[in-house]
């Protein structure tokens, strides 16, 4: 007796298996609480067209999350904070985290760029969500702004991007 025949799966459904094994669990950047950000506050990261932010607020010195796994730190920018506010320059220290799905998060207006070790985060490090990668900054004379911006570039478009910083924006607290 021979086997019954397998079903074959259309290309819809195939395409909905993979579409569901990269949902990919998201954290919300810092241990909370979630004062902000609101939907209003979405907007695209000055100098870095099609890259959509947040602004979460938190006090300076509180640790940074990476938003997800499976992230690599490519690109380390910015400047000292103790400079402070410089014109026409974005306040702090930059870190950038791409996946292995072309997914770029930036991250700015950090105090630091340490780990919960105190050593530095370094270029090419692989980082998920129990990984601290530096401090909210100190804003100079204005403390209940220190927050870290977060955006997200992706690589089809601007909705996909929107929706992930919203769904950061909602995910869960990183358990220190
Ligand atoms: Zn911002």
């Amino acid at each position: 007796m021979g086997l019954p025949p397998v079903p074959r799966l259309r290309q819809s459904e195939v395409v909905g298996v993979v579409r569901i094994s990269r949902t990919v669990p998201l954290q919300y950047p810092h241990p909370g609480p979630r004062t902000r950000p609101l939907p209003s506050d979405l907007h695209e990261t000055a100098g870095l067209p099609g890259n959509w932010a947040l602004d979460f607020m938190a006090p300076g010195g509180t640790p940074v999350y990476a938003p997800q796994d499976g992230l690599t730190v490519t690109r380390l920018s910015g400047h000292d904070p103790a400079e402070g506010v410089i014109e026409g320059d974005i306040f702090g220290w930059n870190v950038y985290l791409r996946s292995d799905a072309g997914v770029t998060y930036f991250l700015t207006h950090m105090g630091d760029r340490r780990l919960s070790t105190g050593l530095p985060l370094p270029l090419g490090m692989k980082v998920g969500r129990r990984n601290v990668i530096g401090h909210v900054g100190h804003w100079p004379d204005d403390p209940g702004r220190s927050h870290t911006h977060m955006g997200v570039t992706h690589p089809m478009g601007r909705k996909p991007a929107v929706a992930r910083i919203e769904a950061v924006a909602r995910a869960p607290f990183p358990r220190p």
